[in-house]
């Protein structure tokens, strides 16, 4: 298992959220996101908030990343960064929560970052305590 204390971010892994976040389609709110996330396998996989006309419906960033990753064939994270602009301490949404709950231990850390680095780090558990995860349909 590629996963590492919580008080160590991988600093690739912020790298490429804080790089994504660049690619952001955010025309209507102006909130750039990038998230990264570090599969079993050792690959990063990116991902960056979609929006469209019919706004707030869109896309989250880590909602991407895991799609990307699934798309990959990798159904395990093992670290987790969130990318948002620079002050502010951003953490996935409900929603966002609970997908990467599905491929996450919980003790999986997400870095909470902002464009000069890491700024929070907690684990899915923190934020998703009580989880109905897929150990329960097992
Ligand atoms: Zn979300």
């Amino acid at each position: 298992m590629a996963e590492k204390s919580k008080d160590l971010p991988d600093t690739e892994l912020l790298a490429a959220a804080i790089a994504a976040r660049a690619n952001a389609y955010v025309p209507y709110s102006g909130y750039h996101v990038g998230a990264a996330l570090r599969g079993k396998n050792g690959k990063i996989y990116t991902g960056v908030n979609v929006e469209n006309a019919a706004y707030p419906e869109g896309t989250c960033a880590e909602a991407a990343a895991i799609a990307a990753m699934v798309l990959d064939g990798e159904r395990e994270i093992a670290e987790v960064a969130v990318a948002g602009p620079e002050g502010a301490i951003i953490t996935p949404c409900g929603g966002c929560r609970q997908k990467l709950r599905e491929f996450s231990r919980a003790t999986v850390a997400v870095h909470s970052c902002d464009p000069t680095g890491c700024k929070q780090t907690v684990t899915i558990g923190d934020l998703l305590p009580h989880a109905f995860s897929p150990e329960h349909l097992s």
